[in-house]
């Protein structure tokens, strides 16, 4: 698909029909798993895997809900969880804006999944899109309406996490979760979780969302 006749656009919403907003993808909590390396994509997150967990303090802090990933799913649920009265840690490997390979097309159910007050932080306007086949056959619809909105994602993204912060949720930045322990001697107890960072700082939790994309660590840990 592609679009044409982008018209200048403010902070209003769009008015799409199309689908998919992607939302937070796996949660982990304290269980009868064991403690699991996960699989790493890069060399120097596989030398950070092997690293030994620091072993924490009898009175480390103990977060209610540590989010991986600070993109629009982890900042989502960040502010979801800060909202509903949680202590809540943003962990993101990237320093913020960071910036995201996307098309920018926001479309219905990612824009009703946006936060209460959350002002859309719009691009461009689509009335039109065309359809092709290898490049044939070229059809083209348009609308009077919008039918989608393009948001530039560094932007998008850093603001949402904003809108988290102001919720309440805590930010680290440069910070690359590793792996998650569910036993062992970094974790205190069968409520809490051990989120271990790439340096060995082990960051405790009695929930962990994993938000941190299509090569999710968290995910691979929750299988
Ligand atoms: C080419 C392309 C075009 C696209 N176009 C569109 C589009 O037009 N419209 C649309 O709706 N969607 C589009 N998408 C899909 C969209 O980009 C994703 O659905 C969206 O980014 C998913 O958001 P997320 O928060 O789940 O993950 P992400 O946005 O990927 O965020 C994950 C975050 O986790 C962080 N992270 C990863 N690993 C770790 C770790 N170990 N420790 C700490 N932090 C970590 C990353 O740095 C990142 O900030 C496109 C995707 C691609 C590839």
């Amino acid at each position: 698909m592609s679009s044409e006749h982008a018209e200048n656009a403010g902070t209003e919403h769009p008015e799409p029909e199309a689908a998919a907003a992607e939302t937070a993808g796996s949660a982990v909590g304290s269980a009868d798993a064991g403690a699991a390396d996960l699989p790493g994509d890069e060399a120097s997150d596989r030398a950070a895997d092997e690293a030994p967990a620091r072993t924490d303090d009898e009175s480390a802090e103990v977060w209610d809900v540590v989010v991986v990933g600070a993109g629009p799913a982890g900042a989502s649920a960040a502010y979801a969880a800060a909202v509903g009265g949680r202590r809540v840690l943003l962990l993101e490997k990237s320093e913020l804006p960071r910036y995201k390979t996307c098309g920018g097309g926001i479309i219905g159910p990612s824009r009703d999944s946006l936060p209460p007050g959350f002002e859309l932080p719009l691009q461009d306007r689509i009335h039109a899109v065309t359809f092709s086949l290898d490049g044939r056959f070229a059809r083209t619809r348009r609308s009077r309406r919008m039918l989608f909105g393009l948001i530039n994602r560094p932007e998008f993204d850093a603001q949402l996490v904003e809108h988290a912060q102001k919720a309440g949720a805590e930010l680290r930045t440069g910070v690359t979760v590793t792996r998650v322990e569910q036993h062992g001697p970094a974790v205190p107890d069968r409520r809490t979780v051990a989120v271990v960072l790439a340096d060995g700082e082990t960051v405790l939790a009695r929930a962990v969302v994993g938000a941190d994309g299509s090569a999710s660590r968290i995910g691979a840990h929750v299988g």
